[in-house]
């Protein structure tokens, strides 16, 4: 099983963590014992970006002063930036893009294409001039200027659908309720302002006291009734752009990558992830995963030309070790995620809408994060609190 892209958390995905500790998932990830980066400059080769364990915000400065991945000068201009993340209040930022927030800490070109510009379009998959800068400050600061550990990152060791979905239809099943795959849903049906339930798209009907939509946002118009009482701006929604990701797989009869993963510079490819290694796998061989995040120059191309460009930069770092593979498989999610600009930041929907019994999650939803796993979660946790909410107040009142 291969999934559609290598997934990255962090250990400061404290409600992801804790999501995976509810269903009995979290031994299935590996979470470094140290925050420590790997990447591969163009032109400098192999460079560290390594967060000492002291206090915040020392350990922040420390690691930014302690890299080889920066020239002197741009230290200073990073640590000018670390302070401008401690002082500004997201309000301050709500309407810039990444790159004008950048401009206003006075990052040189090359401090942006070596740290800004990765953590920026892997955080946010969409380019730092189109992407939104409050979300990605927001999960910057929780990631490098809260405690040390925030910052190590977690890989899952099975495919996602073992790390994610066994243990919650297992909790699911044992509490009584029911999960029924590839039954999608065709109407949210309302009455008085109140939701009764959904139609399915075999034409049953579930009735429910409650309903959380989780699809994603394209699907909502089609679901939801479009007379404008639920209070979510179907119309914007409607308007918003999505931002595609690319994930090759290649599989080798042999080994010549040591590390587990590694960020490249300057590259169309911008993680290389050893699967063999993260799992643990001794078998003979390598399975060599690689990420282009917000992919609009890759995305159209055929699967031969991504997969020649993709081994061309697996031997600008490997030499000619890389060789051939013996199999490979492309990817394309031309909608991973939506594309969080600052006018999508504004108009993303609240968990809660207008009509009291019908409730929003997703990682698209306003949760003040990006749109990643742990937003999601926090998504799901706020809409199944407003639920039991309403539930408990509808109960006492009977
Ligand atoms: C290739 C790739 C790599 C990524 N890498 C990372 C990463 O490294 N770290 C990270 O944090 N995030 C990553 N993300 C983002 C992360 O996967 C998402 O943020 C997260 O999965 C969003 O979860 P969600 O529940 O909001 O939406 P989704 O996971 O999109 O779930 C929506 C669900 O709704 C279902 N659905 C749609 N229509 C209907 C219907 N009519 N009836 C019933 N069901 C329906 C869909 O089948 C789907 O299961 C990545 C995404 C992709 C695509």
């Amino acid at each position: 099983m291969v999934d559609n892209g290598q997934h990255v958390l962090i250990a400061g995905y404290h409600r992801t963590i804790a999501f995976l500790q509810l269903i009995g998932s979290n031994d299935f990830l590996t979470i470094q014992t140290r925050p420590d980066l790997l990447f591969h400059h163009p032109t400098r080769g192999f460079r560290r970006f390594t967060v000492p364990s002291l206090p915040p915000p020392f350990h922040f400065g420390g690691a930014l002063l302690g890299s080889n991945l920066f020239s002197g000068t741009d230290r200073i201009r990073l640590l000018r930036a670390g302070f401008n993340l401690m002082r500004h209040s997201a309000a301050e930022t709500e309407d810039m893009t990444i790159s004008e927030w950048l401009g206003t800490t006075g990052q040189s070109p090359e401090a942006r294409r070596s740290f800004w510009d990765p953590l920026a379009v892997s955080i946010m998959n969409e380019l730092p001039q189109l992407a939104a800068a409050s979300p990605f400050m927001r999960s910057i600061r929780e990631t490098f200027l809260g405690p040390w550990r925030n910052a190590c990152l977690a890989l899952p060791v099975v495919p996602l659908t073992d790390l994610y979905v066994r243990g919650a239809i297992e909790f699911i099943h044992a509490r009584g309720g029911e999960v029924r795959c590839s039954h999608d849903v065709r109407r949210i049906l309302t009455e008085e302002h109140r939701v009764l339930g959904v139609r399915m798209r075999d034409g049953t009907t579930v009735r429910s006291q409650s309903v959380i939509v989780s699809v994603p946002p394209y699907r909502l118009p089609d679901l939801l009734p479009s007379d404008g009482e639920t209070g979510i701006d179907l119309h914007g929604l409607g308007q918003a752009s999505y931002s595609p990701i690319v994930s090759t797989h290649f599989w080798f009869n042999h080994e010549f990558m040591p590390q587990q993963f590694i960020g490249l510079i300057g590259r169309q490819t911008q993680w290389v992830f050893n699967r063999h290694r993260i799992e643990g796998n001794r078998a003979p061989g390598s399975h060599i995963s690689t990420v282009t995040s917000a992919a609009y120059d890759l995305v159209d191309h055929s699967n031969e030309e991504i997969v020649t460009r993709g081994l061309d930069d697996l031997r600008t770092v490997f030499g000619s070790r890389v060789g051939q593979p013996y199999h490979t498989v492309v990817v394309r999610e031309k909608r991973a995620t939506i594309s969080l600009t600052p006018a999508m930041e504004r108009i993303r929907p609240s968990q809660k809408t207008a009509v009291p019994n019908l409730f929003l999650a997703g990682d698209w939803t306003d949760t003040g994060y990006p749109a990643t796993i742990e937003g999601a979660v926090i998504s799901g946790e706020s809409a199944a609190g407003h639920a039991v909410g309403y539930l408990q107040e509808t109960l006492s009142t009977v």
